[in-house]
């Protein structure tokens, strides 16, 4: 069954070789899809594009693959309209994308910004983002349940895109990762049937050190759990056990439990 194709991804792409658009093949290919959003609110798709093109080479170089809004949706470094290219959406730095895909964001994934703000009609462009991040998730024939990452989760201590933007919209990060899925399911994407969970807990406790901020839950290892607080970044949190039939996040289903029977999302965390 084809996936249906909602709207029209324009091209429109920046000149190369440029600092922006080095014109690099995206090797070993797309992996993930990181969601940003522009930074910049009351920015379109159009304007944001426009400036890329007419600042190629700026002395921090930043590029992504393709911009939405409420009206179009632009693609400015090939990854659906053309051979897909690499775009420098996320500093190499960073760890977070190795430790969750295996790859650099840069060299192995989509970077995907969504424009908000007062000028922009939210739902709109909401309705955009989400059927794109669905449709890439199909084009490259990825997991949406697990391939979709938000570019704070992969750099917390500088980044708060896209769950900023997505505010701007009434919308929270979590939902934007459901509804991404739901929207996969209803433009005809295949979901893999998920595999039989090896159930049961890991009978083993230690010290957890978180590695991104992350809510601790309440009862369940779920995103659907009640927030009991927001852990910060390098706090240490005891655990009991780590079960691995949680809610699958990014991939990974294992969350560790606490003696209060808390629960928090074991890619979150370096295990002591
Ligand atoms: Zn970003």
């Amino acid at each position: 069954m084809p996936f249906l194709e909602k709207y029209p991804i324009v091209a429109q792409y920046l000149p190369t070789p440029s600092g922006r658009r080095r014109g690099y093949p995206l090797v070993p290919g797309g992996r993930f899809v990181v969601a940003h959003d522009t930074g910049n609110p009351n920015t379109s798709a159009a304007q944001n594009v426009h400036y890329f093109a007419s600042t190629p080479n700026p002395k921090t170089v930043s590029s992504a693959h393709l911009f939405v809004d409420d009206r179009e949706i632009i693609e400015c470094i090939p990854a659906l309209t053309g051979p897909p290219e690499k775009a420098w959406h996320v500093l190499y730095s960073v760890q977070t994308d190795n430790r969750l895909y295996g790859f650099n964001a840069n060299d192995a994934a989509i970077g995907v910004e969504y424009c908000y703000g007062t000028t922009i009609d939210a739902d709109a462009a909401y309705d955009r983002y989400v059927w794109l991040l669905a449709y890439i998730c199909y084009r490259f024939k990825l997991d949406p349940a697990k391939a979709i990452v938000g570019h704070f989760m992969l750099d917390p201590h500088r980044k708060t895109d896209p769950a900023t933007g997505l505010a701007h919209s009434r919308r929270s990060y979590e939902q934007l990762l459901r509804d991404v899925v739901d929207e996969y399911r209803a433009c005809g994407g295949a979901l893999q049937a998920a595999p039989a969970a090896p159930s049961g807990a890991v009978a083993r406790g230690g010290t957890a050190v978180a590695t991104v901020r992350l809510n601790l839950r309440d009862g369940a290892p779920s995103r659907r759990a009640p927030v009991v607080r927001v852990v910060e970044v390098g706090e240490s949190l005891p655990y009991v056990a780590i079960v691995d039939d949680g809610e699958a996040v990014n991939g990974r289903s294992d969350w560790c439990r606490d003696a209060e029977n808390h629960f928090f999302w074991r890619g979150g965390v370096r295990v002591e």
